[in-house]
Formats: structure tokens, sequence, C-alpha cells
């Protein structure tokens, strides 16, 4: 099978089992687990931040970081097809208690001036505005990345009218190697970054928050309410290391691969509209001869696993276990069809 519905789909390498198998750990609750230690470390000082805490996903290092950020009875700002929004349970109103301002971006992402218009007016009818959830990659953006020209303003406007900037970067480094940014540079602008080790990335579990040291501490803190303080869980973080340490720069081989098959599919009079394709991540329209799920039923019969994401779109996703001879593969199955 050649899986193509998420970057969520790999499996550790034998090289990052063995980086796993031979971790030296300890409580991490007690803060005593050496890996979990360096690989925050590691995080934080790479993009010019204080502190790191390591946690079990990415929903829950969006969730800490939007818990901390506000009080119940906030608004947050986010592009309507967000994560944090969509896919993460309404975790924003069940752990947070804070409504949501939806705002409706290009590809996922938004604008400074978008941000400037959706802040509430200081009115007592109106929710207190306090937090700007950005993502990059925009998933359902089709993994699109933002200029980071426009995180510098919409930074400005957060700064000016006293809310603080979070981003989801589950893909960050998809974004880092595809626009040739550095961790410094978000560094400078987030309050909190969340970023997962599970995606691109490849290893089988975990998310890093990293942000001030206030900030780290009081998320500590909530890790624990939400039950994620984990114990010997320096056997995930050496494969958050391992990834870190070999699994960066690959990323622009997925995203290669990705504009390959884009190619391939655009020929075909079946494939409707594209997203742009920026990293890693294929949506594309499926219109005429097939629907989303009839496609994605004649690939499996050809080995091939694709996601259909809505009754007109499907969802391919590149990853360090699709091999350069897989990418050929659905290439000629694609030309086939
Ligand atoms: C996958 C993902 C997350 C976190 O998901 P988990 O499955 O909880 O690790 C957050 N944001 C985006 C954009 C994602 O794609």
């Amino acid at each position: 099978m050649i899986d193509f519905r998420s970057d969520t789909f790999t499996k550790p390498s034998p090289q990052m089992l063995d980086a796993m198998f031979t971790a030296e750990v300890g409580d991490d609750v007690f803060g005593e687990d050496p890996t979990i230690n360096k690989l925050e470390i590691m995080m934080a000082d790479s993009f010019g931040m204080d502190a790191g805490l390591f946690c079990p996903s990415g929903t829950m290092t969006n969730q800490i970081a939007i818990k901390c950020h506000t009080q119940p009875g906030d608004e947050v700002i986010c592009e309507k097809m967000s994560h944090v929004y969509i896919y993460e349970g309404g975790g924003i109103a069940f752990n947070s208690l804070c409504s949501v301002k939806l705002v409706e971006g290009n590809l996922g992402r938004i604008t400074a001036d978008q941000v400037l218009e959706a802040i509430n007016p200081n009115d007592i009818h109106k929710p207190n505005s306090s937090l700007v959830s950005l993502e990059n990659t925009a998933n359902r953006g089709g993994g699109s990345c933002y200029n980071y020209n426009d995180l510098v303003n919409i930074k400005k406007v957060c700064k000016k009218n006293n809310l603080l900037l979070h981003l989801d970067g589950a893909r960050l480094y998809n974004a880092l190697v595809a626009k040739n940014q550095t961790p410094k540079q978000y560094g400078d602008v987030f309050d909190s970054i969340s970023i997962c080790l599970s995606k691109g990335l490849g290893t089988p579990v975990g998310s890093v928050l990293i942000g001030k040291k206030d900030f780290i501490a009081k998320a500590r803190r909530i890790r624990k309410v939400f039950g994620g303080g984990m114990r010997q869980g320096g056997y995930l973080a050496a494969a958050g290391i391992f990834a870190l340490e070999n699994n960066v720069e690959r990323l622009a081989k997925d995203h290669l691969h990705a504009k390959m098959i884009c190619e391939a599919l655009q020929a075909k009079d079946f494939v409707g509209t594209f997203l742009p394709v920026e990293t890693n991540i294929l949506i594309f329209e499926v219109t005429g001869r097939f629907t989303p799920v009839a496609l994605a039923k004649k690939l499996e019969e050809n080995n091939i696993r694709v996601m259909a994401i809505s009754r007109t779109q499907v969802r391919m996703v590149l990853h360090l276990d699709i091999l350069p001879e897989q990418v050929e593969k659905t290439i000629e199955t694609i030309q086939d069809l």
C-alpha cells in the first residue's frame, strides 16, 4: 500500500527505533527525563525561545497554549478552516470557555487587516479579543505557507491591541524548508508555537510547545491537568531528537514529489481546481467521471490510498515513507486512469 492519506502514517525507521531503544530516561513529571529535557531545550534554542514542553499530540499543545493565553469568556481569532477550530473537537469552548471569531482567509492564511477588523472594541456587549491563532502550513489551504512579512504585520496589530499570537506549526518545518525561512524568525514573532514531530518529521508520537519561561511553566501545569504528563517519555522524545537531526532537510523531497504527482493529476479530465502545491499536501477537486469517494476506491484497487476530504475534494499527503519508486508507480497509475 502506498498511503497518501496523511503524513501521520509514517512508521519509525530502524535507525529511529534504535535511538528510541537506547534513550536515557527518567520521570518527566518530576522533570527528570534527560531526553525530554534535551528535546525541549533543543527546540526552544533553535527558535530563540526560552523553553519547551513535550506533549503527546499537536491537539494538546494547541489547546494548552489557548488555555494559557486566554480567560473564560475571551474570544480567539482564527481562520475558519483552521485545525484549532474544525479538528480539535470544539476544544476552544470545552477547555478554555472561549468563543471564536472566524476569519475567511486565502488558502487558510489571514492578513493583518483582517485581524484588525476582527478585534472587538472595548464594549461590555462583546467578548474580549485576547488571542490570534495562525496555522503554517495551512492544512486545509493545501499546505500553503505565509510570507514572513505578513506574519510580522499581524504581530504588529496584535502588539498594538494587546493580543497574544499563537502558531499552530504542526507542519512548520515544511514551511521553513519551502520558504527558506529560519526558526529564529518565527521565535521573534510568536508568543507560542506548537510543532508536530509525528507528521512530516516521521516520529510515532509527540509535539512540542515552545515559548517564554513563564508561559511554559503555566503550560506545564495545564498539561498535567489535561492528563498529558508522561513518565519515561524520553523513549518518545528520542525519536523527536533523531527526526530533528535527520528528517528536516529531506522534506524538500516530499515537496518535489507532491509537484510531480500534481502535474500527472492535472493532465486528467476528472481533476478540477487544484489548490497551489507549495509543500507536501495536494488538495484537488474531482469532477465528471469520478466522485472523490469513487476515485479513492479506484486507487485503492491499485494499492494507493488517498482521502476524500469533502464532497468535491481529495487530499494526498507526501511523507518520508513514500519512496521515489512509489511516486513513479503512483504517476503511472494516474496516467492509466
Ligand atoms: C495534525 C495537526 C495538528 C495536531 O494533530 P494531532 O493529531 O493532535 O497531533 C494540529 N494542527 C494541524 C494543522 C494539523 O495538521
